[in-house]
């Protein structure tokens, strides 16, 4: 089905094919008419389903056909979780926005950075993403008013809500008007995101998309049975013997990321850690030299995962088995993704066994476990 019957117009359908998106993925099939249509809609849907643009088109066409706004109030809002995908989204609103005849204004705010520039900023704006502390500071600061939005967006809900978010979007709902149009986008269900969507929901359409397991079939997954002081030497052997020009490492904790980021550079393998203990300024660039080639490993926690869109990762390794299976299927989704193949390996010591078995149990997929004995790690 292609995109011209979803209802979008020709100036986003224009702008979709600069963009090179020439067939809609299940989501925006599914959520592009109804959202066009005022309805409310629950969205079940990973990063990497393409769940953006599923908001996004129809959030900019809604838009399009408004007068603009008093100064500083705001027509959509979008709530996300994290710094990163609050720039991450924007400039997917951007990338349409910019191929529109009327110039519509979004801007991403957040904390973490000197709030002086985004008040100012905040000037002619019609799209805010906006992470929930951040928003309220601005509210408070009467930099933004937030009684003219039309349309509610709630991405990555459940992130929202396991970040402790709960209070702060509390208060925000009841600073917006009750007739508007809620979209809620989330990985997962829970007791609590039941309890917003309950909150926050009229009637709505609800869409199930099941992105990361089918996207499991595109991932080649590996497994080392390796002590936990070869990982490094393991590590580096495997970088330099299966030639990976871009690698994305996860360790489980901060100190971890440091270590082996360390560890790689001293062995002349680029290598960049990003995780909640650098700055926002540190992280974008990191993730910036390592989209661009300059470094060729990143090494990453889980929390920044998410915002870590790349669209032809080819390697994601495990240095470290993530605590819940999801975070697992979510960290080598990161490869595999927009129908390219990619390469999962996970580095699995003595202790870390029973539970690398939990996973594969619950992705309902075997990986064989390569003993690595015999590998010579001489020199790495
Ligand atoms: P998301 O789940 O929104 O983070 O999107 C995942 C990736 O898929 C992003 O890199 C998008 O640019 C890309 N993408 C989304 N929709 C399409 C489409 N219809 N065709 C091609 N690429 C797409």
């Amino acid at each position: 089905m292609p995109f011209a019957t979803l209802g979008l117009n020709r100036d986003l359908l224009y702008a979709l094919d600069k963009q090179f998106y020439t067939q809609p993925y299940p989501i925006q099939e599914k959520a592009i008419p109804p959202i066009l249509k005022g309805n409310d809609l629950l969205g079940i849907a990973q990063t990497g389903s393409g769940k953006t643009a599923s908001y996004v088109l129809p959030t900019l066409q809604l838009l399009q056909s408004k007068p603009v706004a008093k100064n500083r109030h705001i027509n959509t809002l979008v709530l996300v979780p994290t710094r990163e995908l609050a720039i991450q989204v924007q400039k997917v609103y951007k990338a349409f926005s910019d191929r529109l005849e009327q110039g519509i204004k979004s801007l991403a705010v957040y904390g973490g950075v000197s709030i002086n520039p985004q008040m100012i900023e905040m000037q002619g704006v019609e799209i805010l993403v906006a992470t929930p502390g951040r928003l309220l500071e601005l509210v408070e600061k009467n930099a933004v008013y937030l009684t003219n939005v039309e349309v509610l967006v709630l991405d990555e809900a459940d992130k929202m809500l396991n970040l402790g978010f709960k209070e702060e979007m509390a208060k925000i709902f009841k600073l917006l008007p009750a007739k508007r149009q809620n979209l809620l986008f989330s990985a997962t269900l829970s007791e609590d995101l039941n309890a917003i969507q309950a909150l926050v929901l009229k009637q709505p359409i609800v869409i199930k998309i099941e992105a990361e397991t089918e996207n499991l079939d595109l991932i080649t997954q590996l497994a080392y049975a390796v002590e936990d002081e070869k990982k490094g030497p393991l590590l580096r052997y495997l970088i330099t013997t299966l030639e990976m020009k871009q690698v994305l490492v996860f360790t489980s904790s901060v100190h971890k990321a440091d270590t082996v980021t360390d560890k790689l550079n001293t062995n002349r393998i680029k290598a960049i850690a990003m995780h909640s203990k650098k700055s926002q300024g540190a992280r974008e660039s990191a993730l910036s030299k390592f989209k661009n080639g300059e470094v060729q490993v990143l090494v990453a926690t889980d929390l920044m995962s998410r915002g870590i869109d790349i669209p032809f990762l080819p390697f994601v390794v495990n240095y470290e088995l993530p605590r819940s299976p999801k975070d697992y299927i979510h960290r080598i989704g990161r490869t595999g993704r927009a129908e390219n193949a990619g390469t999962a390996i996970s580095l699995v010591n003595e202790e870390e066994k029973h539970h690398f078995g939990v996973i594969q149990k619950k992705m309902k997929k075997q990986v064989e476990l390569i003993l690595s004995e015999h590998i010579d790690l001489k020199g790495y």
